[in-house]
């Protein structure tokens, strides 16, 4: 059974303990690799390789750094099938998908920023008739933490440690211990890409002890973190007393709002997409649709119909459109929020119930899920349940829609469908949320900020805005003599 290490100064290496914990394969829920329980001892081990790799790769020239970086995204590039592959066993996703978005946005990501580092600049001030100059030194920051979720693993994992090292910090990073798989294999990249050592390293583990490590361990200055809600208020807590530099992308509960007036075929065809992409367990997944009174019914009923044509099934299998949930413990979550809706008067269009696939009994499936709910006055409403799961809400008039849109504790993204552009403009402006995608869904460009307002998180990450995060601004004021 593969053992997923550690990979600590460029080399793989056990835990310090010895322990191991299980990991399993979601898609037929058995235990297929065993994954590194890495202690505190571990973190220090990988804080120290990257202290020691600091002093050489912040100074190493821009041009290298970058041709590092464009070297990992090739070599991710040429291992795509096997990374995708290993992607889908982990976490259950379609491998399609894997093949089609994760592994090419992990491969992305560090392309991106690859070419980012070359073009990041920092501002100069002029303070005229004072023969003052001032600029703003932007250095990176030292010794950096990482911690990303399972539910895009490699492509979550590199958005955040490729902006990191390209800024020249050095990095313990952890992925989540439900799907640690692709960034174990990273390891081996890395080296090939010449990454020099310590630069980056990948420690394995729960989140109480190796990723309560990353966030207490008073070297590491920073802390990039996705993940859940209440995870990132724990984080928070344990950092604000050493004043720790922090980016928080949190949950979501995303309203996606449907006008009359859109165009009604292209948002039925995304809004299938946006309800249940990657078995509805991506943090912009539109879970909370509202649909406008006068085209409510005609909505429901071609909504459901697409939605009755999804596949659930083996992952592998080229044909399917949802494959397993993570995990045993958050497909029971899920099917509690199912009961939890009809229970509190929920209406379920479609769905509802764990799916046994033939031939993989044991996996955790469950069907794309419609209910219909009268008002937001109900749990399925507030709280974040991360499946294949979207409630149907009909509203009146805009006024509704934004407020009810906005009656909720998270504000990561939004999606709109309307041809006027008026409405999209004024609706777009009030809607409280990181992003709002009108007339598309999950159309991104890196360049663009990207994070949540309210419950989902503090900061954002993309662009410059992670370099900027990843490093730290310092103003250097010159006065000279003008004779
Ligand atoms: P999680 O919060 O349980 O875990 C995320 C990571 O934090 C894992 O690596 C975990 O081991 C680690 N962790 C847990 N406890 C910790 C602690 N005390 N100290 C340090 N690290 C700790 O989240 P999850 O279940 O893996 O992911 C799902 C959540 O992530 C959802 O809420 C989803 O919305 C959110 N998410 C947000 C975004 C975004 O960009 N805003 C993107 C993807 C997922």
């Amino acid at each position: 059974m593969t053992k997923i290490q550690n990979y600590i100064n460029g080399t793989y290496c056990n835990p310090e303990t010895n322990a191991w914990l299980d990991n399993y394969d979601p898609s037929i829920g058995e235990v297929y690799s065993q994954i590194a329980e890495s202690t505190p001892q571990d973190v220090q081990a990988a804080y120290e390789a990257a202290k020691a790799a600091f002093p050489a790769w912040s100074q190493t020239p821009i041009e290298e750094r970058s041709r590092i970086l464009l070297n990992i995204a090739d070599l991710i590039e040429a291992d795509l099938d096997t990374l995708a592959a290993a992607e889908s066993k982990d976490n259950g996703k379609p491998l399609s998908l894997a093949t089609a978005v994760d592994i090419p946005r992990a491969s992305a990501n560090f392309r991106f920023f690859g070419n980012a580092i070359t073009q990041f600049a920092s501002e100069a001030h002029e303070s005229v008739g004072r023969s003052t100059m001032n600029f703003t030194l932007r250095q990176p920051i030292g010794v950096v933490g990482c911690i990303s979720p399972w539910n895009l693993p490699l492509y979550l994992f590199t958005w955040k440690v490729a902006p990191a090292i390209a800024a020249g910090n050095c990095v313990v990073a952890k992925p989540s211990e439900v799907t640690p798989m692709t960034a174990y294999l990273l390891g081996e990249i890395l080296t090939k890409a010449g990454l020099p050592k310590g630069v980056l390293n990948i420690v394995h583990g729960t989140g109480p002890s190796a990723g309560q490590a990353i966030v207490e361990h008073p070297g590491i200055k920073a802390i990039s973190f996705t993940g859940g809600t209440k995870t990132g208020e724990h984080l928070a807590r344990t950092a604000a007393p050493m004043f720790k530099k922090l980016s928080l992308e949190l949950g979501g509960k995303n309203p996606n709002l449907i006008f009359a007036d859109c165009n009604y075929d292209k948002m039925l065809a995304v809004t299938v997409r946006s309800s249940f992409a990657n078995q509805g367990q991506i943090c912009l997944c539109g879970s909370r649709i509202y649909v406008e009174e006068s085209i409510a019914d005609q909505f429901k009923k071609d909504f459901v119909a697409k939605v009755s044509q999804l596949k659930v099934g083996n992952p592998m299998d080229s044909d399917t459109n949802l494959g397993a949930l993570v995990s045993k413990p958050h497909m029971e979550k899920v099917l509690s929020y199912i009961d939890i809706a009809q229970e509190e008067g929920g209406n379920v269009l479609y769905g509802g119930n764990q799916v046994t696939v033939p031939g993989l009994e044991e996996g955790y499936y469950v069907e794309p899920t419609v209910i219909e709910v009268d008002s937001n006055d109900c749990t399925i409403q507030k709280e974040e349940v991360f499946g294949p799961v979207v409630t149907i809400v009909t509203f009146s008039n805009e006024e509704e829609a934004i407020a009810m849109a906005n009656d909720v504790k998270y504000g990561l993204s939004a999606t709109l469908w309307s041809s006027d552009l008026d409405r999209t403009m004024r609706v777009s402006k009030k809607l409280e949320a990181g992003i709002v995608w009108v007339n598309s869904w999950l159309n991104r460009d890196l360049r663009t900020p990207f994070g949540g307002v309210k419950a989902s998180g503090v900061g954002r990450e993309g662009g410059f805005e992670a370099l900027r995060f990843f490093t730290e601004p310092k103003n250097v004021c010159i006065t000279y003599n003008e004779s």
